[in-house]
């Protein structure tokens, strides 16, 4: 599902490049349910911006689905993430002035479906994840982990075959926490690959494998949990 070949990223900081991936080899094979972990600065987001085709790499060659994603026009990259792509963040990115239900239709809007249509299949989505009951209430009336328990409903209503999470837990106590792996490991249970970014050790131990950065190098890629 996920093939990398020799990454390689560098940004432009000031006069001098920083190379910040370097020679990544990656193979993550659908319905996986991985971690990738390293310390502050190791290049975690920036190769989970590239999976997410979010961000671009300098050279090697990444494959999504036997597709090569390499200079792909706006059009087709947006394209490519409505198609096969969801997101989750730290911060949760959830829109204030939305409610729970409108928050999880939001992709539907991008891909003009009626608003009728999108609000029933987002309520649907809801209750998904335990929060049927929350549809009417705004962000600013949720906790951190039903906010969570909303971006993760919205990740979901476009179908995705694939989930990059960039520190779901980040922002939660260490109970929720576990409550939203768990949501995630049952989506991850119908079929759904699951990349997660962690610095966590417990939360990476709730996957199946898990990728260690160092310096934008991999450095152990097959550590198995039981
Ligand atoms: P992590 O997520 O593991 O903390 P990042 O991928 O965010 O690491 O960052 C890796 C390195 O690249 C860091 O040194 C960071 O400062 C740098 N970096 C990240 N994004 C940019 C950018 N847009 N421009 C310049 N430097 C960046
Ligand atoms: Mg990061």
């Amino acid at each position: 599902m996920i093939e990398l070949k020799k990454i390689n990223k560098s940004y432009q900081v000031g006069a001098s490049p920083l190379h910040v991936l370097k020679d990544i080899d990656l193979h993550i094979a659908e319905g996986e349910m991985v971690s990738i972990m390293g310390s502050s600065g190791s290049g975690k987001s920036t190769l989970l911006n590239i999976l997410g085709i979010l961000d671009s790499y300098d050279s090697g060659e990444y494959r999504l689905n036997n597709e090569l994603i390499q200079h792909l026009s706006e059009a087709r990259a947006a394209k490519l993430r409505n198609q096969y792509i969801g997101f989750v963040f730290q911060s949760f990115n959830l829109v204030s002035f939305k409610n729970a239900m409108e928050n999880v239709a939001l992709p539907l809007y991008y891909q003009k479906v009626p608003r009728k249509q999108r609000n029933k299949l987002a309520l649907e989505y809801l209750e998904k994840v335990g929060l049927g009951e929350w549809a009417t209430h705004m962000p600013n009336e949720l906790s951190g982990g039903q906010k969570q328990r909303v971006a993760i409903a919205r990740s979901l209503i476009t179908k995705p075959k694939v989930i990059f999470a960039d520190e779901p837990t980040g922002a939660l106590d260490t109970t929720t926490s576990h409550d939203v792996m768990e949501l995630l490991r049952s989506v991850n249970q119908e079929g759904i690959t699951m990349v997660i970014v962690t610095h966590e050790t417990d939360i990476a131990e709730l996957t199946d494998r898990t990728i260690v950065l160092k310096d934008g190098r991999i450095i152990e890629s097959n550590s198995l949990h039981v």
